[in-house]
């Protein structure tokens, strides 16, 4: 089995690991496209992010989708043949937050391709993955596996669409137009947004953000007063999703949102001088989202029916081998949305 392995920054490669044994209630699924995401390029570019850093060889990738080739006696959830989407995340269930349903916090998480836990659990760039039943969630026959495999990538956003409240009929900005945050114009789409302006610095990524239902796209690197017409009458929008994972968006933010209105953060990895006075006066929401829990079954349905197609987002399908420019190639905003490796024999 081959496995795409970060070692340090830049320093990937791509290895022959030994396929796992299948146990108990698991099954072997025959993986086919694996999304590049925003954390595997802070791994890949500067070794992690905040305090979670790389410390040794990991295989990257949790955004994946592919067939079962194989299930454990008594699974009757998926049988071979299924096209599943693959749920990164696997949770303790026992834990003080699992029992309260805070799967996404549990205690003991494991989440593929993650260095939060020492040693890092392995991530799903492979040709193949033995995982629990519980985390092969069926697609319907037909479902190409690439767009399955964005059922990871739309969970992160309809989570953070929960965790705005109600948008049916609200004014809605997003700051950042990469894969999350155009994920999340058509999630608040698709939630009943009224109106949804997003922003970026490229305009590439912004006139994706409209095809998949932004109303208007501001570049603020070319046309930096835009977002000031938004700032009258103590702010126009009801509710902003940060997605760009950088503090300026967020000053910004705190100008454009109404009094009790919501902020909430879904980029990471940078540090932020906020004006409180601004949060406190206007009584900003200022609220986070970390990655999912029940929403990925909720994105693996709304891909089956394309209620949200992801197909414009996909940029190229990269074979495993060339891993290293699919990275480089997803690293460079101007020329990619959502890059993908295919995994699996060819
Ligand atoms: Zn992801
Ligand atoms: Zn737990």
């Amino acid at each position: 089995m081959r496995a795409v392995v970060l070692h340090a920054p830049f320093d990937l490669r791509v290895e022959e690991r030994e396929a796992p044994q299948l146990g108990p209630g698991q099954v072997r699924v025959g993986l086919r496209a694996g999304g590049i995401c925003g954390s595997d390029l802070h791994y890949y570019l500067h070794g992690g992010f905040g305090a979670v850093r790389l410390r040794e060889p990991m295989i990257l990738g949790h955004e994946v989708a592919g067939i079962v080739q194989e299930a454990a006696p008594g699974v009757t959830s998926v049988k071979p043949g299924d096209i599943v989407a693959v749920n990164p995340s696997l949770a303790c269930g026992v834990c003080r937050f699992c029992v309260k349903g805070l799967h996404n916090h549990c205690l003991d998480m494991r989440f593929y391709g993650s260095a939060m836990r020492m040693p890092h659990v392995q991530g799903a760039f492979r040709d193949s993955v033995v995982c629990e039943a519980v985390q092969a969630v069926p697609m319907p026959e037909g479902t190409s596996v690439n767009e399955a495999a964005f059922a990871e990538p739309l969970a992160v956003c309809l989570h953070a669409v929960v965790r705005a409240g109600p948008l049916l009929g609200q004014r809605v900005l997003v700051t950042g137009a990469g894969p999350i945050g155009i994920l999340t114009v058509a999630a608040a789409r698709a939630a009943g947004a009224a109106e949804i302006v997003a922003t970026d610095i490229l305009d590439g990524p912004l006139a994706m953000a409209r095809r998949m239902g932004a109303d208007r796209t501001v570049n603020v690197a070319s046309e930096p007063e835009a977002m000031a017409g938004y700032e009258a009458e103590k702010g126009w929008f009801d509710v902003m999703f940060e997605a760009a994972g950088s503090a300026v968006p967020l000053l910004v933010g705190l100008k454009v949102v109404r009094p009790l209105g919501t902020i909430v953060q879904i980029g990471q990895g940078a540090q932020a001088d906020l004006p409180m006075s601004a949060i406190v006066t206007k009584e900003i929401n200022l609220i986070g989202t970390f990655r999912f829990d029940t929403e990925f079954e909720t994105a693996v349905s709304y891909i089956a029916r394309r209620q949200i197609d992801v197909r414009p987002l996909l940029t190229e399908i990269v074979p495993l081998q060339e891993a290293k420019r699919a990275f480089d190639l997803a690293a460079d905003k101007s020329r990619s949305v959502k890059v993908q490796l295919a995994l699996g024999e060819a």
